[in-house]
Formats: C-alpha cells, sequence, structure tokens
C-alpha cells in the first residue's frame, strides 16, 4: 500500500478534526494513537493521521516522536506530510511548531516548506501573515490567555521566525488569488533567498484548493485541517486517489452486543442520556463507591452482563451540576475525574471482553481513557454520526479475525444531537 497523505498530528482531538475533513473530502483514513508499531495492518487507505500529544511537551520530545511517526509514514510510501498543528497556531516562542518543521524539512530534503493555520469555514483566516480568529486578530482573541501557550503576536510571519532556526517568507493573499504557478514563482523566489518557510495567506474556501494543489508537489507542509482539506481535494481532482463517497469498509457490520457509556456532565449528555432512558436500560453509577468500596465497575458490569443480549444498554457516570460539585468537593476535582474516568475504562474492558463489538462513549477525557484501556492503536474513519463525530472502526488488532471486529463512536460532551446514542447505533450494526 502507498499512502497518498501522511499527517502527524499534534494532539489527538486536532487529528480526529483532520481525520474526519479528509474522509469528508473523500480520502479513505486511519487514524492512529501515538506512532504505530512497524507491522500495524492497515486496510487498504490513502492517508494515515498519526496522533501525537506533541503541543505542549518539551520541544526535543516533540521532535523526537514527530520524527519517528515522519519515518513510519514514509515507509509507507507517503510522498507528502503534513504536520497538523492548532488552527490557532498554539505554541510558545520555544515551540513547538518550528522545531518540529526544522527537523521534518531537514529529514525530507525540502528547500520551503508551505504554512498555513487558515480554515476559513471555521473563522481561522489568515491576511498578510496576520491569523484571523473570527473577526479579531489573534492576540486580540480569548488565544491570549492560553493557560498554556498565550498568543500575543497574529504576526505568523514573526511567530514562526522565532521559532525556526529558517527564516519565513510570506505569499501574500493577491499571490494566492492569481492562482498556481504565480504562488510556485513566489516560492521559488523565496527558496532561492535562503528562505526555508512560507507563511500563506488564505481567506476563502478556494484559497485552499490553490494552497493544496501546490503543496501536494511538495515534500512537507505545515497547517490545520485547512490545508488536509485543500491537499485532499487536490489529490481527488488530480485523479491521485479516487474519491469514496462514505467509507462503505468502516461501517461494515459487526454484529454483536451494543454498549454505551456516558463520563460526559455537559448539557447536551445529561439530555441524550434522558432521551435514551425511553429506549435501553440505563444504569446510574454511584461516584462515591468508586471512592468508598471500589466495586463499583464489577457492579456495574454484573449488572450489564446479562442484559447484553437484549440489546443495546448505557453505563453513566454522568450527573448534574450540583452532584459533580458535591464529589468534587468530598475528593478533589482532578482525582474525582481521573478514578471515574479508571472505572470507565475498566467497566469497557469488561465489556468488550463479554462479548460487545459496538460502543458509544460520550466524553472527551473518558474516550481517551477507554481507547487507552483496550489498547487500539487506530481506527478507520467512517460516516459522520453528527457534526465532527464519525463511526470508528478499530484497526490493527488482529484485524482479520473477524471476531475482533468492533465499532466505536467517541464524542466530546458537546456534540450531537438529543438523540446521539440512538442515531449512533443506527449506523453501528
Ligand atoms: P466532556 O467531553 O464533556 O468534557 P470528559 O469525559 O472530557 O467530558 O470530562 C468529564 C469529566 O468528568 C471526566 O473526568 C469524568 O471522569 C468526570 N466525571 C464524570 N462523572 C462525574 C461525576 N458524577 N462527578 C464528578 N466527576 C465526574
Amino acid at each position: 500500500m502507498t499512502l497518498a497523505l501522511g499527517c502527524i498530528a499534534d494532539d489527538y482531538t486536532g487529528a480526529s478534526d483532520l481525520a474526519n475533513t479528509l474522509t469528508r473530502a473523500g480520502l479513505r483514513t486511519v487514524q492512529t494513537i501515538g506512532v504505530p508499531a512497524d507491522d500495524l495492518a492497515l486496510p487498504e487507505v490513502d492517508a494515515v493521521v498519526v496522533s501525537l500529544k506533541s503541543r505542549s511537551i518539551e520541544a526535543g520530545l516533540a521532535v523526537t516522536r514527530s520524527r519517528a511517526a515522519e519515518k513510519w509514514l514514509r515507509g509507507r510510501g507517503a510522498s507528502h506530510v503534513l504536520f497538523k498543528i492548532c488552527s490557532t497556531f498554539d505554541s510558545t516562542d520555544a515551540g513547538n511548531i518550528g522545531p518540529v518543521m526544522d527537523a521534518l524539512r531537514e529529514d525530507c530534503g525540502e528547500a520551503i516548506v508551505l504554512v498555513t493555520p487558515a480554515f476559513p469555514e471555521t473563522g481561522r483566516t489568515v491576511y498578510q501573515g496576520n491569523l484571523f480568529v473570527g473577526a479579531v486578530p489573534l492576540n486580540e482573541s480569548p488565544l491570549k490567555d492560553h493557560p498554556l501557550n498565550p498568543m500575543h503576536d497574529s504576526n505568523l510571519v514573526r511567530v514562526l521566525a522565532r521559532q525556526s532556526r529558517t527564516s519565513v517568507g510570506l505569499v501574500d493573499l493577491a499571490t494566492v488569488t492569481r492562482g498556481v504557478d504565480a504562488v510556485r514563482l513566489r516560492l521559488s523566489d523565496l527558496a532561492a533567498k535562503g528562505i526555508g518557510a512560507a507563511v500563506i495567506d488564505a481567506v476563502f474556501d478556494r484559497d485552499l484548493e490553490t494552497i493544496g494543489l501546490v503543496a501536494g508537489s511538495h515534500r512537507l507542509s505545515v497547517g490545520a485541517s485547512g490545508i488536509g482539506l485543500g491537499l485532499a481535494r487536490a489529490l481527488v481532482s488530480s485523479g491521485k486517489v479516487k474519491s469514496s463517497a462514505t467509507n462503505a469498509e468502516a461501517g461494515a457490520p459487526v454484529g454483536g452486543p451494543a454498549a454505551c457509556l456516558a463520563g460526559s456532565c455537559s448539557q447536551a449528555t445529561l439530555q441524550q442520556m434522558a432521551n435514551a432512558e425511553r429506549v435501553m436500560p440505563v444504569l446510574h453509577l454511584d461516584p462515591t463507591r468508586i471512592f468508598t468500596d471500589k466495586d463499583e465497575a464489577q457492579r456495574a458490569l454484573a449488572w450489564a452482563k446479562p442484559r447484553l443480549a437484549d440489546g443495546p444498554l448505557l453505563i453513566a457516570s454522568s450527573a448534574t451540576p450540583e452532584a459533580v460539585a458535591a464529589v468534587q468537593a468530598r475528593y478533589g476535582r482532578d482525582a474525582a475525574g481521573h478514578a471515574i474516568e479508571q472505572t470507565m475504562a475498566d467497566i469497557a474492558d469488561g465489556l468488550v471482553q463479554s462479548g460487545v463489538r459496538r460502543l458509544v462513549v460520550a466524553g472527551g477525557e473518558t474516550s481517551g481513557a477507554v481507547v487507552d484501556r483496550l489498547k487500539i492503536p487506530g481506527f478507520l474513519v467512517g460516516a459522520e454520526i453528527a457534526a465532527g463525530v464519525p463511526v470508528l472502526r478499530a484497526v490493527g488488532a488482529k484485524e482479520s479475525a473477524k471476531e475482533s471486529a468492533m465499532l466505536l463512536a467517541l464524542k466530546s460532551g458537546n456534540f450531537g444531537g438529543p438523540e446521539f446514542f440512538t442515531d449512533a447505533l443506527r449506523l453501528m450494526r
């Protein structure tokens, strides 16, 4: 298999967003959790997005992990690698975008790297090198107060130059508007001057298409899901990838029992649980028992196992803001959150061992704990259940064994409509 596109994402949710964007654009896409093992069994795909957690770690570590991911992707034939960053250029003057870009550029021998976090449909635009978040420049947006990476400069040419060993140039909107040849000419002018990276303006969706066409003939680019979309469209329009409208393989039925887990306490999830209660049995965990008796997972599994054959069920730790506040006041916010997440992971593990093959999880952190516990190396991305929430098919772990095939839906608390759990199960057969 030769990958048409390799991607390295600096966080998990960004990776999911990119994988979903590529899938919607017609690319068969797998998202892996961390750098995959050399012998990971992959289905036939066009793109792989390697999810790292490298956005806010020490720069040297981010470089090492990103290099390992690049090596894996190039080893699978990816001639172009996109380093996926946050669309708000989330970073400090110490990195990690510049150092990772420098290292990957060195490894692939690229003369000049295209850089843009623009994604107009989500309100991220770049003009004269300045990043706008909605109507305001980055340094006037809420990102100026980000707890880890406060952004005080909206000029990305300057921001990137402070992080990078190479000089940084600009391809402005006027050039992008003139089209592919004008952009190529500008890039070769910059490269001839020894400039190794260029921030590219993009204000409209069509700008991403021009950028994608140019980027595709380079070895490396840096940006958010917007440039991913541009690259995907270029691959489809050039015929290098045959667009697959929805990923039929990802959604192929697996059969077997289904279960839902809810750890999110968001309003949306509480409403979705209330609606699920009308159509499936629901067990509400008792958070205090998680701390006192420590047998809450076993109790939940004893409740669930005899019911699995009768249809889907839901197990929830989710509670109202008042109940959550009471648990947090007693056990501490982080300790309570962690203990409950681990209990949900124990329950997920027990359910899968009892034959569950279709698992819906509500809550971002809760999903992370479940995926880690199940040691799932990656997912093939399928059709969207709700905006930003696709059906996922576990890949890797002895995928050829039919009985190990598994479908998941992982959603952040606020995502999905009021009937999310039944909507998800309808697409997960
Ligand atoms: P969301 O996507 O809505 O942010 P997360 O799963 O990321 O959901 O976060 C929810 C957090 O709340 C998790 O750490 C979870 O363990 C914790 N939690 C779940 N139920 C309760 C509860 N009843 N009391 C206190 N904390 C809870």
